[in-house]
This record gives structure tokens, sequence and C-alpha cells, in this order.
């Protein structure tokens, strides 16, 4: 270990505190690079960040709203002031080319400011009683201290997308990043506590998932999860939340998303709505278009006009002009990709492209484009998330039996259909039990003021983002006044 390595600390009411030990953050485009070390909690971090949120908590609460919004729209502008360097350590430490990595941070700067607007406009609702002269009204409250449970493959927009809405509703938070990822949201804490955010109310641990995460969800002083990861992970988050202490639960889990190819696509838009979907960020997103449902009648057109376009992809350092697709994220997740590469050729796919790691200049951890044709949709390729650059084609003779395949797996996150028939596409926005629909475009990529969450083993419990996020970090109260006689 390298004693000339930076070292990042937990980030704990108000201030830095030490690790016990320290992780290495690597490059995934040049292994040869560490990135830093980053502190590993334990259970007395966690305690102590839980500790003082809690103590913050009533302060924060009642701290007026115009406050709590101007504490976000100054982390909104710190964001976009450091923009290049928050850039940069995304795609150092993540593996997303440059171009990538500055559209995630600009989300994260946009989310803040979003949510220091949206929060004025929250209010209750007045309601006349059936029976007697009293006024109902509902008033929405914070729900306490949050505990927030990140992945690695979104290392700034999904802790923003998380905590934006938690403090502008007047909670505290402790957020916990992703092992692999730490260095994005570590920047993040810092221009949090730059932004005089008040002590204990944003604070950050970083650790295990086994102990930090599972720490935030027994805690009796949390009194909300939200948690976005692997579908595995989260059914114990939820069950811990639950068991101790009835907790709020959010869950963002994994996905297996169809982009179906009518006869009557146009193929431009499929192309690119295929290139974007399933290799876009490495492919490493919940919302990846991981199986193409193609129509017969277009099929081999498709397919070619598809790996025409891989091929023009450049894989290499996510850092270096030119590259159009970074490496996947570590070692064990190039180890997951390949053996699901191995998989789909033992199922009896047809490799189209790809399938082979790529040697760069540097040591990292490169991956093809890969694309299978004549698969079967009960293949364990398709129905299982591999969460790298690998689709699947699926041939189809119909759009019923498209439509059946795309809901044939045991996720509901996003689904496409690419179609110049508007019956169709009203049919599959109202029967596709995705959560996220689109027409004729990519499903990645969506807006920040709209809903977001899957169904089935995507998601659980309220929508994510826009004004949705409310139902998670608020909680109503229904109150009653009799004001008596005058
Ligand atoms: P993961 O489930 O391995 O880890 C997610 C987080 O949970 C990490 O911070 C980890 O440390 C923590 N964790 C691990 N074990 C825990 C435990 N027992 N208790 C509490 N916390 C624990 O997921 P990952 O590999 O970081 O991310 C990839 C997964 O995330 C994929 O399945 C992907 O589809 C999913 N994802 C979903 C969305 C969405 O919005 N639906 C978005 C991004 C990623």
């Amino acid at each position: 270990m390298s004693s000339a390595a930076p070292r990042y600390d937990h980030y704990i009411d108000g201030s830095l505190v030490g690790g016990t030990s320290y992780t290495e953050n690597r490059n995934p485009s040049n292994t040869g690079d560490l990135v830093g070390l980053y502190a590993k909690g334990g259970a007395a971090e966690a305690d102590a960040a839980i500790e003082a949120a809690a103590r913050a908590f009533p302060g924060w609460a009642a701290t007026p709203i115009a406050e709590r919004a101007a504490v976000l729209h100054r982390i909104s502008a710190g964001i976009t002031a450091r923009e290049g360097d928050l850039a940069d350590m995304l795609a150092r430490e993540e593996g997303k080319t440059l171009a990538e990595s500055v559209g995630e941070v600009r989300r994260a700067a946009a989310t803040f400011a979003y949510y220091a607007g949206e929060v004025l406009s929250a209010r209750g609702s007045v309601y006349a009683s059936l029976s007697s002269p009293a006024t109902i009204e509902t008033v929405h409250r914070p729900v306490g201290v949050v505990g927030i449970i990140t992945p690695w493959n979104f290392p700034i927009a999904i802790p923003a997308w998380k905590t934006a809405p938690a403090l502008a509703y007047g909670n505290t938070v402790v957020l916990k990043p992703a092992e692999l990822t730490p260095g994005t949201s570590w920047l993040m804490a810092e221009i949090i506590h730059g932004s005089g955010c008040p002590d204990g109310v944003f604070n950050f641990v970083m650790g295990a998932g086994r102990e930090i995460g599972v720490r935030l969800c027994e805690s009796p002083d949390v009194q909300a999860i939200t948690f976005t990861g692997s579908s595995a992970v989260g059914r114990t988050v939820a069950a811990a939340a639950i068991a101790h202490g009835m907790k709020k639960v959010q869950l963002e889990l994994g996905g297996k998303n169809p982009l179906i190819v009518m006869d009557d696509a146009d193929l431009k838009i499929a192309v690119d709505a295929a290139m974007d979907g399933a290799f876009g960020s490495t492919g490493q997103r919940c919302t990846a278009s991981s199986r193409l449902i193609v129509h017969d009648a277009v099929h081999d057109q498709f397919v070619e006009a598809l790996v025409q376009r891989m091929r023009g992809l450049t894989v290499g350092d996510a850092r270096a002009a030119g590259t159009t697709m970074g490496p996947v994220v570590s070692e064990s997740q190039l180890e997951q990709d390949l053996e699901y590469i191995e998989i789909a050729r033992s199922e009896g796919g047809q490799l189209a492209f790809g399938g082979e790691r790529v040697e760069a200049e540097t040591p990292g951890y490169y991956l093809q484009p890969t694309l299978f044709t004549h698969t079967e949709n009960h293949w364990r390729i398709n129905q299982e998330e591999v969460f790298g650059p690998v689709a699947t084609v699926i041939r189809v003779h119909d759009y019923a039996e498209a439509l059946r395949l795309a809901d044939a797996v045991e996720y509901g996150l996003s689904a496409s259909i690419i179609t110049g028939s508007l019956a169709r596409a009203r049919d599959f926005s109202a029967r596709c039990r995705a959560g996220i629909l689109a027409v004729n475009r990519s499903p990645a990529g969506t807006d920040l003021h709209v809903p977001f969450g899957g169904n089935k083993a995507s998601s659980y419990g309220s929508r994510e983002q826009g004004t949705a996020a409310r139902d998670f970090f608020t909680t109503s109260s229904t109150v009653y006044t009799y004001a008596g006689e005058a």
C-alpha cells in the first residue's frame, strides 16, 4: 500500500473522523492508479453518525424552509463550481466516460436546486368534516433520521437524489456509499460541509454494507431507510428495517429490461435506443436494455446495423479523449460478465459481436460490448441481471409474443418499444408491467422531476424523485380542530 496515497475520513457531526482501517480505491481504467485510501468504519462510526443525526434532527426540522432551501442552493452551486473535479473523480473511480461523468455531476447539481424549489411548494390539504364543525387538515412533517445506502454505479446522482429531498423536507441523514466508489460522494460530503449545513444534519460513513448498512437498518434511532442496490441485498435490508422498528423503507433494485423492436420500427431509432440502452455507462445501469426483443421481419437488418454500430465503439480509459465506452467497474464485475458470456454460449446463444476482454495500454477491466442472437427468454442469460455491456436478441413473430416475453422476468424496472404504430405504443404503455416505459427511445436517462421506480422485484415502497419523493421523506398527520363558540 502506497503511503503517498491521500486518506479520506468519515464525516460525522461536522468533523472528519479517522478510520481504524482504510480501503484502497483503485481506478478500473488503470489498476496501477490508486485513487485514495478511504476510511472503513464499523458499528462505532455508524452509531456516532446516527447519534449526531438524531441530535441534529429537532433543530433542522424546525429550521425555516427558506433557510433549508438556501443550504440546498449552496450545495448545488458548490457542485457546479467543482464540476471538473467531480467528473474526473467519477470517471477515475467508476469508469464512466468523462462525457457521461459530467452529465451525472450536472444532474446532481440540478437535483439539489430542484429540491430547494420543490420544498417551497409542499403543502397539506384542508377538508370539511362530514359530521362536526371541526376543520380537518393534513400536515406533512419530516420523518426523522434517514439512512441512505447507495450502489457504486451512480456515485453522485443517487446520493444526491436521496440526500436532497431528505434535507429539503427537514430530515437528517447518514449516508453510506458503496465500498467500490466512495470518492465522488466523499467530495459531495465536503461540498455539503462547506454549504453551511449545520453539524450533524448530514453524516457520511464508509465501510461494508453488512456492518454500516446493517447497523442503519437495525438502529432504533433511524426512522427510514432508502436503499438502491441489488434485489438480493434489498430483500435483507427491508426485512431488517421492518423487524427493527417498522421503519419506512424504499428500495430501488435490479432490472432485466426489454427493448422491443417491431416490424414497423424506424431502424435508426431502434439502433440508437439499443446502443444507448445496452452499452451506455458500459451497460452498468439498472435501466439497461439487456434484452432486445426483435420482430422476425426486421431481425436480420436490425442485428446487422447494431453490430455495425458496436464495431464503432472505442473501449478504453474512461478519461481518455475518444473513449466511447469505459471499463467495467471491478475485477469481480468483470468475472461476473465473463461468466454470463459463458452461460449464454453454453445455453446456445450465437455470439454476434464481442465476448472478449480488451487489451489496452494500461491494466484495466476492459470488455468488448457483447451481443448474442438466437437466445430464448427463459434462459439464465435472459432472466438474471448481468450488469455489464452484454445484450441478447430474442426473435419474436408478433406483438403479442413480444409483450408477453417483455414481462416474463421477475423484474419490472424499465421497458421500451420501437414502433410506428400509435395503437401498439398505447397498448404497450397500458399493459407492460415496468415502472419506466419508453416509446421510440431508450428508457435510460429519465428526467429528475418525474417519478422513478419499478414494479415486481425491481422496487419496493414509494417512488423516488420529483414530487413523488415527498411521500417517502415526509409523514402526514390528520389534524381535527374544533374552534368552539366565538
Ligand atoms: P449491492 O446490493 O451489492 O450494494 C448496494 C449497497 O448496499 C452498497 O452500499 C453496499 O455496501 C450495501 N450493502 C451490502 N450488503 C448490505 C447489507 N446486508 N445491509 C445493508 N446494506 C448492504 O449493489 P451494487 O453492486 O452496489 O449495485 C448494483 C445493483 O444496484 C444492481 O443490481 C443494479 O440494478 C442496482 N441499481 C438499481 C437502481 C435503481 O434505481 N433501481 C439504480 C442503480 C443500481
